[in-house]
């Protein structure tokens, strides 16, 4: 794939070469989407050429397992945050799936689904990075994905690549200038009164404000109406 310099920007990181087809994959509790996911993915997508980022909201997250957003509220802010971008899609691959998912079993997934000649790019920000070690196979996860770390410039990866020496030559740094939002301190600013518009999309804003989401800190907000 050809690479495309930025007017007035850095080149891109790292262009595809050869036939292989990129596809990213975010995943996250996504409790609530903001715009330093939205910023990651999309720096992610035009950096390696990605053909699609795709958003994939846990379902019960093992790591968070307490005071989690109903799942069925976070997939439906995530595809409100998403919906203008054409490269952006929403997976409901975790969400549908019973009991508590692992990264390493979403990546075979959706291996299995896409077939050879693709390229499976997992985007992270530069808190996750560190904590792929204590996720299920990290090896595996290498050998099924290469990884885009949000990080800041300087972010040390050795322990990384010392623990994990599938890692080597898999891991990809990129800045983006977004990396102060998180979905704990938008959680804390609905709970205490303060705004959050700008860090989330309008739609997303508008969404936990109908929901009444986040109101108490730590709650899981009020169970979803019935269908009619
Ligand atoms: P929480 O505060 O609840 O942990 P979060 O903001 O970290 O939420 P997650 O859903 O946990 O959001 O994160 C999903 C993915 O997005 C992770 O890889 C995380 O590192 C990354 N991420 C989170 N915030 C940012 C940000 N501001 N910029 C880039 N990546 C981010
Ligand atoms: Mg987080």
């Amino acid at each position: 794939m050809a690479s495309r310099a930025r007017p007035g920007g850095e080149r891109p990181a790292g262009t595809l070469d050869g036939p292989e087809r990129g596809i990213g994959v975010m995943g996250g509790t996504f409790d609530p989407i903001h715009h330093g996911h939205l910023v990651a993915a999309e720096e992610a997508r035009w950096q390696f050429g990605l053909e699609r980022v795709l958003f994939v909201p846990t379902g019960q997250p093992w790591q968070k397992p307490v005071g989690v957003t109903a799942a069925e509220d976070r997939y439906l802010m995530t595809v409100i945050a998403t919906a203008s971008n054409p490269a952006f899609v929403v997976s409901r691959l975790e969400i549908d799936a019973p009991g508590p998912t692992y990264t390493v079993d979403t990546l075979r997934r959706l291996h299995a689904q896409l077939g050879p000649g693709y390229r499976l790019f997992f985007v992270t920000g530069a808190d996750a990075v560190l904590q792929i070690l204590s996720w299920k196979d990290p090896e595996e996860v290498f050998a099924l994905a290469e990884l885009i770390a949000a990080t800041r410039p300087g972010h040390d990866l050795s322990g990384l690549l010392e623990a994990v020496p599938a890692a080597a030559g898999r891991v990809h740094p990129i800045r983006i200038p977004a990396l102060a939002i998180s979905s704990t301190d938008i959680r804390a600013r609905v709970a205490s009164g303060a705004p959050i518009q700008y860090l989330v999309p309008e739609g997303v804003a508008r969404y936990i404000e109908k929901r009444g989401l986040y109101r108490e800190p730590d709650a899981a907000g009020p169970a979803l109406p019935a269908d009619p």
